[in-house]
């Protein structure tokens, strides 16, 4: 089974998307890696969708990748006596460490060293930035506020701090819980909520162990102000729009959008464009106008991957939002303009082995019109940096790891295949070709591009080209 586009699809899970048969058709139609969300997802849950997406991925023979979305330090208010109340712009509120169900005049933040770090003029934004607080006074324990943005408070409510530098890291101690329980499902990537610096990620890998992929989720100002070093530390981010929507002025987030894909295309490291791609399809089958072009403009930047969220774990229509993207994405790379606009962001090579194959690799693919770019990858990593050239023909990547399989399923263009290692040169050569020609790839009397690193299995060695027919005996019986 291949996808006839570059672009691939994450798609979250959740109630609307949970058993094994929508998980089935979500795959069928187009999902190339699975979120699950663990601000929502118990560990039995965990263990469940887990082990259904790999029965999936055992009757397709076609690697899945499985990415497990940490919660992150997410603020949320105490609870109010009455459930809730009317707050008016101009008036003053209190937010105190005070456990005592709130009223008109105040209500707790269960976080007392947030409380201390807040400062006059600091913002608070509460449910999705629909209300906005301004500290006024700070004395210890407690803020006293303006109300700037009023409206309806209600219990448990989230509350964004974006001029607040939190004084803790980006891993929870629920995080680490369910960290530790997603690597034992043997997940493939591991997002990380509301990172604010490098250390966050480090932090993380450390525990991680190289047992997982790294993506950092980029939804404060704070990590905007050092996403260069937080994209050096990180193997992926996530341009995470709907928290980064809230804590800075929502028409930001395309520009930033952006920035952060040219930056990690450069890099040669994956990025996810998310949330409210298809939002209105969370209730409708189709999508709106304005949808479809946000869609098509994360395919013409040339990210990696385009997320689902509500839409496929929440929807009413998650199976239908997942085959709307893949036709955009199809249809975007259809388009005669595509292949200029992805050019004119290739960045150039790096000066390493690896880069200057890649490039030549490209180049020739594109010179003599070839069917394929076949590399054969231990770690994933010649995958990624001919992925990062952005080439015309498609790229099948061999690997003899599974988990180097699952984690490309999130990169640009990669269609993987896991196979035993080759035993020599021409092993290497006779099976590239028999694959390009079984997956679909390429046709008998085709040629093909084959990138490696001789001898096999040293990894970051890429040291090969070569340019093979597709001939009888590869198509044979
Ligand atoms: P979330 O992250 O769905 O976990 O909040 C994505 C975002 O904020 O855009
Ligand atoms: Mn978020």
């Amino acid at each position: 089974m291949r996808r006839l586009r570059r672009i691939k699809i994450l798609a979250t899970l959740g109630p609307a998307s949970a058993d094994s048969a929508v998980i089935r058709r979500l795959f069928e139609a187009g999902a190339d890696v699975f979120r699950i969300n663990m601000s929502h997802t118990p560990h039995d849950k965990l263990r469940e969708m887990v082990a259904t997406i790999r029965n999936v991925e055992g009757s397709y023979g076609r690697p899945i990748g499985i990415l497990v979305d940490l919660q992150g330090p997410k603020l949320r208010l105490g609870t109010f006596a009455e459930g809730g109340i009317m707050l008016k712009n101009g008036e003053a509120f209190i937010v105190d460490a005070d456990a005592a169900p709130g009223d008109k005049s105040r209500v707790q933040l269960p976080h007392p060293e947030i409380l201390a770090a807040l400062r006059p003029g600091h913002a608070l934004l509460i449910d999705d930035g629909k209300i906005r607080l301004i500290v006024e006074e700070h004395t210890p324990g407690r803020v006293v506020t303006r109300v700037a943005v009023g409206g309806k408070v209600s219990d448990r409510k989230g509350v964004s701090l974006p001029d607040t530098d939190l004084p803790m890291s980006a891993m929870t101690p629920k995080d680490r819980a369910d960290l530790d329980a997603a690597l034992e499902c043997g997940i493939d990537w591991v997002a990380l909520s509301f990172v604010q610096r490098p250390e966050d990620v480090i932090e993380t890998k450390k525990l991680v162990r190289g047992r997982a992929s790294v993506m950092a989720k980029i939804e404060k100002p704070q990590a905007i102000e050092r996403l260069a070093e937080i994209l050096d530390a990180a193997d992926a981010l996530m341009v995470a729009r709907g928290d980064l929507g809230v804590e800075m002025p929502a028409e930001r987030v395309p520009g930033l959008q952006k920035q952060m894909t040219r930056m990690a295309r450069r890099a040669g490291k994956p990025i996810v464009i998310a949330t409210q791609m298809l939002e209105s399809m969370i209730q409708s089958p189709v999508p709106t106008r304005a949808e479809v072009s946000d869609v098509a403009t994360a395919v013409f930047e040339g990210a990696d991957a385009i997320m689902l969220s509500a839409e496929s774990a929440a929807g009413k229509f998650p199976v239908e939002a997942v085959s709307t993207m893949n036709r955009i994405a199809e249809e975007v790379e259809r388009d005669p303009t595509y292949r200029t606009v992805i050019r004119a962001q290739r960045p150039d090579p790096e000066p390493t082995g690896a880069d200057a194959i890649a490039e030549a690799a490209r180049t020739i693919a594109e010179t003599l019109d070839l069917s394929t770019i076949i590399c054969w990858t231990s770690s994933g990593s010649t995958a990624l940096r001919v992925a990062r050239e952005r080439p015309k023909p498609p790229v099948v990547a061999i690997t003899p790891n599974s988990a180097t399989g699952r984690k490309l399923s999130l990169v640009w263009g990669v269609h993987c295949v896991v196979a035993e290692d080759a035993h020599d040169q021409d092993d290497m050569v006779n099976r590239a070709c028999r694959m390009a020609f079984s997956d679909g790839f390429a046709k008998a009397g085709q040629r093909v591009i084959i990138v490696a690193g001789v001898p096999l299995g040293t990894p970051g060695a890429t040291n090969m080209v070569r340019i093979a027919y597709v001939g009888a005996e590869d198509v044979g019986p």
